[in-house]
């Protein structure tokens, strides 16, 4: 494993090079707002008709369309929807600078072949671990999200301390910058989200969920139990792991979670997890999600639907609108 920090990187190397970041939502605002209090020159690319133009500029950032602003830049960061860099490239490569580097957040436009970068181009990744959210607070707090980066494409042999730099200037060298392909991100990130972090953990919830409710349990109480509580789980592991966890619950707790977690994951949903990860590999689920796509969302639209209309949901919000203190 190879680890980067602020020691390793030169973020003057970035001091005559302006940074467009095509985008302004989760990614986008944390980045370039983090970029520009590094005292780095940042440009934001956006439709002038979109929802997030008049706010880059509330913010104090040049803001222009996406084919002006990737004009004179040495870098052009990517912080679109997935689903739409393919047709934002098409649209500004025209006026991309010869020798400029592409960079992304997530490898899935490159990896799974949706942009073929001009041969001139640099293109790397750096992937912060964690929401724009987050990108930013922690810098504003003198910390850092750490960061991966990986390098595809290499025609100025700068690729690399570009991408570093670029790190840096977001914060994220602080908290270390892990070396990793654009292979590897795209498909452990898409299947974090997909068996663990988003898919795993909303099925196991609502499964809990629904065996309580169809036990005859109140469906409050079963909310509380399942869905409230994971947060304080959550915390302790993302602050100490395993250990943490097991020293702040109960023996109880400790002895229900090993004999009872196993027989829950067992060997069949392990089995499932794998076939969810040969569907990332083998490019099943990128074509499936850009078919769906060009589809027009049919499918993500039904389930998305059934998903908030959910009883868990109803019973959810009468609950957390008591507890006034969960929005602040
Ligand atoms: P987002 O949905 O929050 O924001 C998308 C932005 O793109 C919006 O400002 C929108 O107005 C703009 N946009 C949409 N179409 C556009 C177009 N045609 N031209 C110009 N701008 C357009 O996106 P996000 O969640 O920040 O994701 C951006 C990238 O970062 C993705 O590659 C994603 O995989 C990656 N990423 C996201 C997270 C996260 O926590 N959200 C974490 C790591 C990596
Ligand atoms: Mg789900």
């Amino acid at each position: 494993m190879r680890m980067y920090s602020e020691a390793d990187v030169d973020l003057s190397t970035l001091n005559d090079s302006r940074i467009a970041v095509l985008g302004y939502g989760s990614q986008g605002r944390a980045h370039a707002l983090n970029l520009r209090d590094s005292g780095l020159d940042v440009v934001v690319g956006l439709r002038r008709n979109g929802a997030s133009f008049s706010k880059a500029e509330a913010d104090g950032l040049k803001v222009m369309e996406p084919g002006e602003a990737v004009k004179g830049a040495a870098i052009v960061m990517f912080l679109t929807p997935d689903m739409v860099q393919k047709s934002l490239y098409a649209a500004v490569v025209d006026n991309i600078e010869q020798g400029a580097t592409l960079l992304f957040a997530h490898g899935f436009a490159i990896h799974y072949e949706q942009i073929t970068p001009r041969e001139d181009l640099d293109v790397a990744l750096i992937a912060p671990k964690g929401p724009g959210g987050l990108v930013r607070r922690q810098y504003e707090e003198g910390h850092g999200v750490p960061c991966l980066v990986a390098v595809n494409q290499d025609a100025t042999g700068n690729a690399l301390p570009v991408a570093l730099a670029y790190a840096a200037g977001i914060g994220g060298a602080r908290a270390g910058v892990i070396e990793t392909t654009f292979a590897e991100e795209t498909e452990t990130d898409l299947f974090g989200e997909q068996a663990v972090l988003c898919g795993g953990a909303t099925e196991l919830i609502v499964a809990g969920f629904e065996t309580l409710v169809e036990a005859g349990y109140q469906p409050e109480v079963a909310y509380y139990e399942v869905m409230h509580e994971l947060k304080l789980i959550v915390d302790l592991l993302h602050e100490g792991g395993l250990k943490k966890m097991h020293k702040f619950i109960s023996d109880t707790a400790a002895y229900g979670d090993m004999v009872s977690g196993p027989r829950v994951v067992d060997d069949n949903s392990r089995a499932k997890m794998k076939d969810v990860l040969t569907d990332i590999q083998n490019g099943t689920f990128a074509r499936n999600w850009i078919a769906e796509n060009e589809a027009g969302m049919p499918e993500f639209k039904r389930m998305m639907q059934a998903d908030l209309e959910h009883p868990i949901e109803k019973v959810g919000a009468d609950l957390r609108a008591r507890m006034d203190w969960l929005s602040e």
